[in-house]
């Protein structure tokens, strides 16, 4: 799943530096260093990390000629360090439910990651109950209420234009009421009207947290992988106003820049916790840093 996910980072990525060394090996110089650092730049890694990864390649190696793997090992170990994370998989409650806000903008992959999230947590063997607190968006009701009666899961929803806080509310209420294993948030995502939003959310995790005050466990940010810096911009809007957890990085597999994964850890400071490599609800990954440095270059 990882690998599929990220085959066109790895396809562009490995050309790119397999054209650096036409020949037998190459002299690390200053053009040598301008076209790396090209390179990383085109993976929309940021330019602080393409620029932190030049300057350990030129501490290693200016000077000399080396070759392919030589460079490789490097990036590696420094996208590695730039990850800065391990995998960190979702945390549940002690007792309870365990209660997931999901927040992004519209368009982002929130539906879709919600669904996932819920089958996975099903194929754990875990109860679900789903919260359609996008009341707004009455397509996006339709969508988790199809989700729910595809994956096996419960869902709470609102009469039109009610509050999507006490859509949560009435969530959090019967998961506890029927012990729920987990009960996922829906919210709206409108960009539009981005202070009420903001205010929105947060009157979520409050009437969540009027229930169960130790909820929500994870309020997760969907961003959108194709978006690149744009997601990264879009991020700060979100954990200036909720205690974001993680991120679920949407559209890994429809993206040639999977550097974005680490522009969005670098910039973001929250984990990446999962990725969606595709719009099935099995497409889901858990994000771990290790496989996804090795599957940019295997
Ligand atoms: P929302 O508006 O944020 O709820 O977004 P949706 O969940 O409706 O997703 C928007 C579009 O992106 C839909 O066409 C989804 O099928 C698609 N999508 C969501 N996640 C992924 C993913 O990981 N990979 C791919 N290829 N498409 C995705």
């Amino acid at each position: 799943k990882f690998k599929l996910g990220l085959s066109k980072t790895k396809s562009i990525l490995l050309t790119d530096v397999r054209d650096l060394f036409k020949s037998e090996g190459r002299l690390i110089d200053e053009e040598f260093l301008d076209e790396m650092r090209a390179i990383l730049i085109r993976t929309d890694m940021g330019y602080a990390s393409a620029e932190e990864i030049v300057a350990e390649v030129a501490k290693n190696f200016r000077g000399r000629v080396v070759h392919l793997v030589d460079i490789v090992a490097t990036w590696k170990t420094k996208l590695r360090e730039l990850l800065a994370q391990d995998a960190s998989p979702i945390r549940f409650a002690e007792s309870g439910p365990t209660i997931i806000m999901v927040c992004g903008v519209n368009g982002a992959g929130k539906t879709t990651s919600i669904a996932k999230l819920a089958a996975m947590f099903k194929s754990q063997g875990k109860s679900v109950m789903l919260g359609a607190g996008d009341t707004f968006r009455a397509a996006a009701v339709e969508q988790l209420t199809i989700w729910s009666q595809r994956l096996g899961a419960e869902i709470v929803k609102g009469e039109p234009g009610s509050h999507p806080a006490a859509v949560a509310y009435r969530a959090v209420e019967q998961s506890v009421a029927q012990g729920i294993d987990v009960c996922i948030i829906d919210t709206a995502g409108r960009l539009q009207t981005q202070k009420n939003l903001m205010a929105e959310l947060t009157k979520i995790q409050a009437s969540i947290r009027k229930l169960v005050p130790t909820a929500p466990q994870e309020v997760l940010l969907v961003l959108d992988a194709t978006t690149g810096q744009n997601g990264v911009s879009q991020a700060a809007n979100f954990t200036q106003s909720v205690d974001c957890t993680g991120i679920v990085l949407a559209k890994l597999d429809g993206t040639a820049k999977g550097g974005v994964v680490v522009a969005i850890r670098q910039q973001v400071g929250l984990p990446v916790k999962y990725i969606g490599v595709g719009e099935k609800a099995e497409d889901l990954a858990l994000f771990q840093p290790d496989e996804f440095v090795d599957a940019l270059f295997a």
